[in-house]
């Protein structure tokens, strides 16, 4: 074991502080990474806050990390020490179930050992991103591209696979009509990700307050859903439509928007349930979704389509001691459009 600096949440309501951790020796398999940024999820938020079910604290959260490779196991084929990786929202799966064997571990049946808050196969409980150091074994870790931004990275690993599965899975691409509801850390990422591969995209944003920003990351238009003539104007005219947001929404009008055989994927997701008129599905024969993630197969695709084509998540760069401000401008959707931690203020 190894005993590193990280920041951890102590309990749901404490600010997060300084502490350290322990990480397990490197195995056979395993790689030791030194940590150099780490993205702020809001997930990240809703966890340490207890806010999807219980959790152990101590708990250290991050789960949009990219480093450096500072040791491998003697089994380890796949990574060398020096090369620059990435660590997403899962370290494991159980690597014998239909979904794994079909390389989607995301859909692991017993579920994938999230990076962090997650019981690991030691029987630990999984530590993030918000450390020096992490040790993760070879095959959940990822290939990051030189000519990607470093510090701008991390928030691919999680922001950016998330949206990238969908619109990949839904096939956006010259000639479909993509919509994009938010303009957050995800929404984003929808957006230069959905330009990039060809796609019309429009986003529905609540008001028109980001609208040179979504139009310079590649929107086509842009439109405030505070206005309910977007509706009316926007009927059946998508062949997809990305929800990033994570409240309640009225589903009839969005589904409304999509065209024939058109899909709604909600990546964003309410604590509540989202009531659905059924009829509203009928017409258009519509479809509603949801999609998870990515798996790493994907998630090396997604990183290898971001440096093909330029793409990297406009970041806010702050130090560690400002984790728990950044909480608060997140909640209040303020950030433009991710928070990465610069990990060297850590050590
Ligand atoms: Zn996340
Ligand atoms: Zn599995």
């Amino acid at each position: 074991m190894s005993t590193v600096k990280a920041y951890a949440a102590t309990s749901a309501t404490e600010p997060l502080v300084p502490v350290t951790i322990e990480r397990r020796e490197v195995g056979a398999k395993d790689v030791m990474i030194e940590i150099a940024y780490a993205g702020i999820c809001h997930s990240d938020i809703h966890t340490v806050r207890g806010e999807w079910g219980p959790v152990t604290y101590p708990l250290t959260v991050g789960h949009e990390i990219v480093g450096t490779v500072t040791e491998v196991g003697s089994e380890v084929t796949l990574h060398q020490v020096g090369d620059r990786v990435g660590v997403g929202c899962m370290v494991n799966s159980c690597r014998e179930c239909v979904n794994c064997l079909a390389g989607e571990e995301q859909y692991c049946i017993p579920g994938n050992t999230g990076t962090y808050a997650s019981v690991d196969r030691d029987g630990s409980i999984t530590q993030g991103g918000y450390s020096t150091h992490v040790v993760v074994v070879e095959d959940f870790v990822l290939k990051v591209p030189e000519s990607i931004p470093y510090e701008a990275a991390a928030p691919l690993l999680c922001a950016g696979i998330t949206t990238y599965s969908p619109l990949s899975h839904w096939n956006a691409g010259p000639g479909t009509r993509v919509a994009v509801v938010g303009m957050g850390g995800l929404g984003h990422m929808a957006v230069k990700i959905a330009h990039a591969m060809g796609a019309e995209v429009t986003v529905l944003s609540q008001t028109l307050g980001k609208k040179d920003d979504g139009l310079r990351l590649g929107a086509d238009h842009y439109y405030a859903t505070s206005d309910p003539a977007t509706f009316d104007e926007l009927a059946n005219s998508f062949d997809l439509v990305i929800n990033t947001v994570s409240a309640v929404i009225d589903m009839s009008a969005y589904l409304s928007l999509l065209a024939l055989d058109g899909t709604f994927v909600s990546v964003g997701a309410p604590p509540e349930p989202l009531p659905v008129q059924v009829f509203s599905l009928f017409g258009n024969r519509r479809s509603f979704a949801g999609s998870g993630i990515g798996s790493i197969r994907e998630t090396q695709e997604m990183l290898d389509f971001c440096a093909e084509h330029g793409i990297a998540p406009e970041i806010e760069l702050v130090n560690a001691d400002y984790i728990n401000e950044a909480y608060e401008r997140v909640l209040k959707s303020d950030v433009r459009y991710r928070f990465v931690i610069d990990i060297s203020t850590l050590a």
